[in-house]
């Protein structure tokens, strides 16, 4: 009997906790621990922000859910790791031994990093659902008296795409409410140019978001690092290709959304010879830690390079499809060292993703993430936007079921791949 502890019930851990249960004998103990007691589905935060969900739309309570299908719940935070006894102690004072572990936590918002800088300063987030409750909450106060807003992505951010989403989401939405043209808007992003992303671009991702906030009368600042965040304004300079700072401008902002720079969480971080500098797992082909092999690590918690060196720092980011391929190589090779074989699953580094544009949206493909690619696309269209809301209620439902189908695998990619064959039919 093998007994796997999952750490962390998101995007990454919960699927993986459901994929081991349906694909490993009763005999095998799994539990899932998890700093709180219910999934979110991250991806629609953004929606939370501008009152278009509701929380309760977008959580699923996990005790009931997991207990059903025989795996053990524990709703506490991790707070020390000992990879070299494989114990894991709790906030609650539990200690908790494993044999397999895998590292699923996500990322820590590294705030701290910037004066200001999150919920606890002057700018609102969508990285958590609370957060995006916070901003629902800021969003509604800035509406009784609209002025400027800055949106964007902080100097070390890797993940731009909902950076993107928030500002485009709120411009609709301020449309809808025929108050947009109170609000000048600025996106301030570390990316070097509109569209990277963290990618170095996909297909004509720089054409499509330039001209998409063009449209919007959204301005913008690249290769920018936030100096401060104020009540009333931000402080940014921007800097040149090489590097070198060459203007420093105060905005002014009565709404503000940043996208931190993301590290990896304090009870993972402090195994520093399991991760890199900045606390994020280190796995070799197979998820799996080269220090400690039987700890195996998928999501946004994983060490990934960035795709290349941009004049202020950006990361990769690390988005669905890409973690449930990890989760999928994971579970295989659990099952593979179970068997007393050798593991033989890697996962696809690919990211495929669909951003919302309130009433629109950009579908990329990156195939593989890290240029030269095989296949490299976006394509804008309102189709995005109703794929965006199909998605979201079948991953949630999912959550729900326990369902352990591959959803972009076996779904997001034949969707895509007919997307793509009905545009070669009419060329
Ligand atoms: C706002 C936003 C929108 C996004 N939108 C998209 C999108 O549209 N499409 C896309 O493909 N990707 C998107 N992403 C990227 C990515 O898919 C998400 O970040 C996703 O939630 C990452 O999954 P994860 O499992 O790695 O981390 P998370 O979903 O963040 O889950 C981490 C889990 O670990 C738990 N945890 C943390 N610390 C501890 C601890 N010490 N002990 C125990 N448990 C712990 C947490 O409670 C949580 O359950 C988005 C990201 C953000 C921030």
């Amino acid at each position: 009997m093998a007994n796997i502890v999952v750490m962390g019930a998101g995007i990454g851990g919960l699927p993986a906790a459901y994929d081991l249960r349906a694909k490993l004998g009763e005999e095998h103990r799994i539990t899932v621990v998890s700093a709180i007691d219910h999934f979110q589905f991250t991806p629609s935060n953004p929606w939370v922000a501008v009152g278009w969900r509701q929380p309760e739309q977008i959580v699923v309570p996990l005790a009931p859910r997991l207990e059903k299908k025989g795996i053990r719940f524990i709703p506490q935070a991790v707070t020390r790791l000992d990879p070299a006894v494989g114990k894991l102690s709790l906030a609650d004072g539990q200690e908790l031994s494993y044999d397999y572990l895998i590292i699923a936590t996500g990322p820590k918002l590294a705030f701290d990093e910037i004066p200001g800088l999150g919920p606890e300063g002057h700018t609102q987030s969508v990285c958590t659902t609370p957060h995006a409750s916070r901003a629902w909450v800021a969003y509604q106060e800035f509406l009784k008296n609209p002025g400027p807003i800055v949106i964007g992505a902080a100097q070390g951010a890797s993940c731009f795409g909902p950076a993107y989403e928030f500002a485009l989401i709120v411009d609709s939405d301020l449309r809808k409410r025929k108050i947009r043209d109170q609000v000048p808007m600025t996106f301030v992003t570390s990316e070097p140019y509109i569209g990277h992303m963290g990618l170095g671009g996909v297909g004509d991702s720089k054409g499509l978001l330039e001209s998409a906030l063009r449209q919007r009368h959204i301005k913008w600042i690249t290769n920018a690092k936030l100096l401060e965040a104020k009540a009333d304004a931000v402080r940014v300079a921007e800097h040149d290709d090489k590097g070198q700072a060459v203007k420093e401008l105060e905005l002014p902002s009565r709404f503000t959304m940043f996208i931190p720079a993301f590290k990896g969480v304090d009870a993972v971080a402090a195994v520093k010879e399991m991760c890199n500098p900045r606390g994020f797992v280190q796995i070799d082909e197979y998820q799996r830690n080269p220090k400690y092999p039987n700890i195996y690590s998928a999501g946004v918690c994983v060490a990934i390079p960035p795709v290349e060196a941009t004049p202020i720092p950006t990361g990769a980011p690390k988005t669905g499809y890409m973690i449930e391929s990890m989760v999928t190589a994971i579970v295989e090779n659990i099952k593979e060292e179970l068997a007393g074989k050798p593991v033989t699953h890697k996962a696809t580094w690919n990211a495929i993703c669909l951003a919302d544009m309130g009433d629109d949206g950009v579908a990329f493909v990156a195939l593989p993430q890290i240029p030269p690619r095989n296949l490299t696309w976006a394509k804008q269209g309102k189709w995005v936007h109703l794929a965006k809301i199909a998605f979201e209620k079948y991953f949630i439902s999912k959550m729900k079921s326990g369902n352990t189908e591959p959803v972009f695998e076996k779904y997001v990619l034949k969707a895509l791949g007919i997307v793509r064959l009905k545009e070669k039919v009419s060329e």
